[in-house]
């Protein structure tokens, strides 16, 4: 897939990371998925051809590179291995670029330089009895005087076990026991005390990045920790998940490069094999699939194309990557269900990435958001009304 409108520089870009995908990532990729090890090789790879932190702006060590940049990147790299897709969206969407828009200039600083020198920072939000009601969480940070004392669990938190930097949404209570607002605070792993990673999910898919419970006891940390957007801690929540919106876009990419790389193999693979005396994609059956398959690509394409692009200078759009993230996650599981029939017995075979794809790519429609949840957030964009059911940081004025 190549959608029109792309820079030379652009194009330039996406035929580095393409070169890279096909050869050293897809090397690695059953490996990493039959090892569930995280790919600290593709890691390095990644930081030595500058695809980390891409976005991260200049003065801060970073180049500055646009969501689409990314975008192409995430993508090209997904069409063979999604977790180290997934890799290039946490280093350069969600978490760092909550922190590069909000934080102080220390907070900065210091995320900058960890995502460059190739950490993955990790997004706590989801609780085990708050998911899509994000607003429901219970772990707290009461102040204690000049320090906030953290409490609670967290759940499904990618990279708990590898990543350093932790950005952690929390109840903020005051010293009488007053609500604040739901606020983000910053803490590192073996650095700050009372961050225990509890338990590793043993998950479907995208097995080389551990999913993990993280346990917060007495975490103990200054003010300085906390990132309030300008709007202060009542809304601070909101304008953090409005970073997340790149997020989004991040995670309907790697959703979309799996289902292109899925199809380009059923598209070989149907010239390649032969049935009846003849190849395959001869039969108007498989044609039709193939059609119907590509243009679903295309579609998928450039909603994810175009929510990127309505973010330069900010964060995507917040129902642009809704939509982008439900019609390309949905779609991603058809296509690459669709990819593994055409290889019969084939398909089902360890052997063959088909049978990883379709489990890695089961997870788009839920993680960052569900499919159901999203379509909430597209109706009250379309009906210009704040619904609760939301994982927005809706919070009441
Ligand atoms: C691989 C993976 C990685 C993840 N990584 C992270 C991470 O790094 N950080 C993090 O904080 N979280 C992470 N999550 C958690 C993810 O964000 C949540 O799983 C998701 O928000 C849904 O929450 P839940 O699983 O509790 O489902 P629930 O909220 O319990 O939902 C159950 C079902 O009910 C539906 N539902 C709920 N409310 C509504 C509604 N109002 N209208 C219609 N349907 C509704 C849901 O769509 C879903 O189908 C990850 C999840 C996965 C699978």
């Amino acid at each position: 897939m190549n959608a029109s409108g792309l820079s030379p520089d652009q194009i330039k870009l996406q035929a580095r990371v393409r070169e890279l995908a096909a050869g050293p990532v897809a090397q690695r990729a059953a490996e990493v998925d039959r090892t569930e090890q995280y790919p600290w090789d593709n890691v390095e790879l990644l930081k030595s051809e500058k695809l980390l932190g891409m976005t991260i702006p200049t003065q801060y060590g970073g180049q500055g590179k646009s969501w689409l940049d990314a975008v192409l990147t995430i993508e090209a790299l997904s069409a063979t291995c999604s977790v180290t897709g997934r890799i290039a969206v946490e280093t350069n969407m969600g978490a760092i670029s909550a922190v590069m828009a909000y934080g102080s200039e220390e907070q900065k600083k210091m995320a900058a330089d960890m995502v460059l020198a190739g950490d993955k920072p990790a997004i706590c939000i989801t609780e085990p009895d708050a998911g899509s009601d994000a607003n429901g969480m219970t772990t707290r940070a009461d102040k204690k005087g000049n320090r906030y004392v953290i409490n609670g669990r967290k759940h499904w938190i990618t990279g708990g076990g590898v990543s350093r930097l932790h950005l952690i949404f929390a109840k903020v209570y005051d010293e009488k026991g007053t609500f604040e607002g739901i606020g983000g605070f910053l803490a590192i792993r073996d650095e700050t005390k009372g961050l225990k990673i509890t338990k590793r999910e043993p998950t479907m898919g995208l097995r080389g990045i551990p999913e993990a419970v993280i346990d917060f006891e007495d975490m103990d940390v200054p003010p300085s920790a906390l990132v309030i957007p300008p709007r202060g801690l009542k809304k601070g929540f909101a304008d953090l998940m409005n970073a997340y919106n790149s997020q989004r876009v991040g995670a309907a990419t790697v959703a979309l490069g799996i289902a292109e790389g899925a199809y380009q193999l059923a598209l070989d693979w149907s010239e390649k094999r032969h049935q009846f005396g003849r190849p395959i994609n001869e039969f108007q059956g498989l044609q039709w699939k193939l059609a119907d398959m590509s243009i679903k690509l295309s579609a998928a394409q450039a909603l994810v194309y175009n929510a990127a692009r309505s973010g330069e200078g900010g964060f995507p759009d917040m129902l642009m990557a809704a939509q982008a993230k439900v019609f390309t996650s949905e779609n991603a599981i058809q296509i690459v269900n669709d990819a593994l029939q055409f290889f019969g017995a084939r398909g089902y075979s360890r052997e063959l990435p088909l049978e990883r794809m379709a489990r890695d790519v089961r997870m788009f429609t839920i993680g960052g958001g569900t499919a159901e949840v999203l379509r909430n957030v597209v109706a009250g964009a379309l009906l210009k009304k704040k619904l609760p059911q939301t994982r927005d940081g809706w919070a009441k004025d």
